[in-house]
C-alpha cells in the first residue's frame, strides 16, 4: 500500500508550468489515461461519473422545454458532405474516413483491409447532414413541426495537438437539432438553449461565462451566425463551452427539408444545432482546482462527502465502523452522495488522497469526536476544519456544501473580472497580451476581417465573441485597431 502511495506523481505547481500542471491534476484525481491511439482518451470511473452528472442535469433541462432524445448512425456517405459547401471545408481537414468493411489475410498471413467499400464513410464530426436526411423523410407538413431533438453520442475529429479532455480525436457530447416552421422560432431556439446551458454552468459547474456572437470568422461551418458560452480559465485564457447555431435554411434547402405551411404552401424549414462535450471537464479541473489537486463543486461531484474513519487502538475497527456508517446513513437520506472509506491507513495519507480527487466535503470521526458526540468536517476548497455536534450534522453538511458551492463560483468571479481589461487602443490591447497570465481584453471592434486577423498575427488572440448589447442606445465606440467607430464590443483573448 505503501509504495503504490509513493509512486504516485507529484502535482507540478501551476505559477510553475501550469499546462504540466493540468496534466498531473487529471492523473492524481484519476480522471483518465492515455489510449494505445494517438490522441484518444480513456475515461476512467472518476471522471466518467462526472460526465455522467453532467448528462443528468443537461437531460432534464432539455426535457423540460419538449427536447427528445434519439440516436444516429456514426457513420455518414462521403457524398452528404458535399451538399453543403461551408460544412464540408469546415471539417473535411479533420475527418475519418472508413473505405473498407473487413480484414483479410495477405500471402504472408499479415492482415490488410479488404471489401472496399463503394462509396467512402465519414465517421461523424457532428450530425447535421446525417440527421437532416432524416428529418426531410419525416417532416410533410405544418403539423410535424417544430422537432426538437437531441442525442448523447461520440464524435470524432481527427485533431493532431491534443490534450485529455479539452481536445481529442474523439469525444463525447450532446448534439442538439431543431426544425421550425419561422424563422423567428429558430432564432428564439437557439437563445433559449444558451441559456440553459449559461444556468447549467453558472449554479451546477460554478463557473462564471460571457455569451455573445462568434464573428464570422470563428462561426460553425454552415451556421448564419453561432452564439457561444466562454470562460476564463485560471492561467487567463478563454475556453469555449458550448455552442448554439442557428443554421437558417443553410441545410434545410441541399436536404430538402420541406413542410406545408397552413397556407398550402411548400417551404423549406428553420433549423438550429447546439453543443456541449467532455470539454467541460476540462474547463472544471481548469477553473477550481488548486496545487493540491482537484476541487468539484459540490452541485456537479460525484461524492459530495467522504468519511474518513481515525484509526485507534482505543476503539475498535468494528464500533468506529458502525459509527462512520451510521453518519454515512443519515447523509443519503438526506439525499447527499458519500463515500465511507473503510481502508485503513494514516489519516494524513488519506486526507492527502481524498484532497487530490476533490472530494468537496471531508468529516473525520475519530474516538474523540464520538465520545463528544461530535464530528469534524474539512473542506476541500479553504482547507478550514470544524468540529459540529452530531446532533445536527446533516444540516451542517448541507449549509457547509452550500457554502463550498457559492465560494468556488465567487473566487471564478473574482480572477475573471481580475484579469478583464478594458481597452481603447492598439498598443493597450497588445500590452494585455505581453502578460503570460493575460486575460481577457475588452474593445470595441469595427467588425473589419482585417482588424481581426491583424490581432490575431501580433498576439495569437482571438475574438471570442461579440458581447449582446442589452441597451436600448448602442454603445459607440472606436474600434481598438483601426480607430474607426465601431459598435460592436468584444472580447479578444487566447484560448484553448
Ligand atoms: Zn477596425
Amino acid at each position: 500500500m505503501e509504495d503504490k502511495e509513493k509512486q504516485v506523481k507529484k502535482i507540478t505547481p501551476k505559477e510553475e508550468d501550469y499546462s504540466q500542471w493540468y496534466l498531473d491534476i487529471i492523473e492524481n484525481a484519476d480522471l483518465a489515461d492515455n489510449s494505445p491511439v494517438r490522441g484518444c482518451m480513456v475515461i476512467k470511473p472518476s471522471g466518467y461519473a462526472i460526465w455522467e452528472n453532467i448528462q443528468g442535469i443537461l437531460d432534464k433541462e432539455f426535457k423540460k422545454i419538449g427536447i427528445k432524445n434519439a440516436y444516429f448512425p456514426i457513420f455518414i456517405p462521403q457524398s452528404f458532405f458535399q451538399r453543403e459547401a461551408e460544412h464540408i471545408k469546415g471539417f473535411a481537414k479533420e475527418c475519418a474516413v472508413v473505405t473498407h468493411h473487413r480484414l483479410v489475410a495477405d500471402s504472408k498471413g499479415k492482415l490488410i483491409p479488404g471489401g472496399k467499400l463503394s462509396e467512402p464513410l465519414v465517421v461523424r464530426p457532428t450530425s447535421e447532414t446525417i440527421i437532416y436526411s432524416m428529418y426531410s423523410k419525416w417532416i410533410r407538413s405544418f403539423r410535424d413541426l417544430p422537432v426538437k431533438l437531441n442525442q448523447w453520442a461520440n464524435v470524432v475529429r481527427w485533431e493532431l495537438r491534443t490534450r485529455p479532455f479539452l481536445r481529442t480525436a474523439e469525444f463525447l457530447w450532446q448534439e442538439g437539432h431543431t426544425a421550425h416552421a419561422t424563422k423567428k422560432e429558430a432564432d428564439e431556439m437557439t437563445f433559449e438553449i444558451l441559456n440553459i446551458y449559461e444556468k447549467f454552468f453558472k449554479n451546477y459547474l460554478a463557473i462564471p461565462v460571457v455569451k455573445g456572437k462568434k464573428s464570422e470568422q470563428e462561426k460553425f461551418a454552415g451556421a448564419v451566425y453561432t452564439i457561444t458560452i466562454e470562460a476564463m480559465m485560471q492561467d487567463g485564457k478563454a475556453l469555449q463551452l458550448a455552442t448554439s447555431h442557428m443554421l437558417g435554411q443553410n441545410f434545410s434547402k441541399p436536404f430538402k427539408v420541406r413542410f406545408t405551411d397552413k397556407d398550402g404552401k411548400l417551404k423549406y424549414v428553420w433549423q438550429t444545432s447546439w453543443g456541449l462535450s467532455t470539454r467541460v471537464i476540462g474547463a472544471l479541473i481548469m477553473v477550481h482546482s488548486d496545487n493540491k489537486g482537484l476541487i468539484l463543486p459540490p452541485k456537479i461531484a460525484p461524492f459530495q462527502v467522504v468519511i474518513v474513519p481515525i484509526w485507534d487502538k482505543k476503539i475498535s475497527r468494528q464500533e468506529l465502523i458502525e459509527k462512520a456508517s451510521q453518519i454515512k446513513a443519515k447523509l443519503r437520506q438526506a439525499k447527499i452522495s458519500v463515500c465511507l472509506d473503510e481502508q485503513e491507513g494514516r489519516p494524513g495519507e488519506k486526507f492527502y488522497q481524498w484532497e487530490r480527487k476533490g472530494v468537496p466535503l471531508r468529516i473525520e470521526i475519530g474516538i474523540k469526536d464520538i465520545k463528544g458526540k461530535r464530528i469534524t468536517l474539512a473542506r476541500r476548497d479553504t482547507g478550514e476544519k470544524k468540529s459540529v455536534p452530531l446532533r445536527d450534522f446533516v444540516k451542517e453538511v448541507k449549509a457547509t456544501l452550500n457554502d463550498i458551492q457559492e465560494n468556488l463560483y465567487q473566487k471564478a468571479v473574482n480572477y475573471s473580472s481580475q484579469l478583464t481589461h478594458e481597452v481603447s487602443n492598439y498598443s493597450q490591447l497588445k500590452s494585455v497580451f505581453e502578460n503570460k497570465r493575460a486575460g481577457f481584453a475588452l474593445g470595441f471592434w469595427c467588425g473589419d476581417k482585417k482588424c481581426e486577423l491583424k490581432v490575431k498575427k501580433d498576439t495569437l488572440a482571438t475574438i471570442r465573441c461579440v458581447l449582446f448589447n442589452k441597451k436600448k442606445n448602442k454603445d459607440i465606440g472606436k474600434c481598438v485597431v483601426c480607430q474607426k467607430p465601431a459598435e460592436k464590443k468584444v472580447i479578444f483573448a487566447k484560448a484553448y
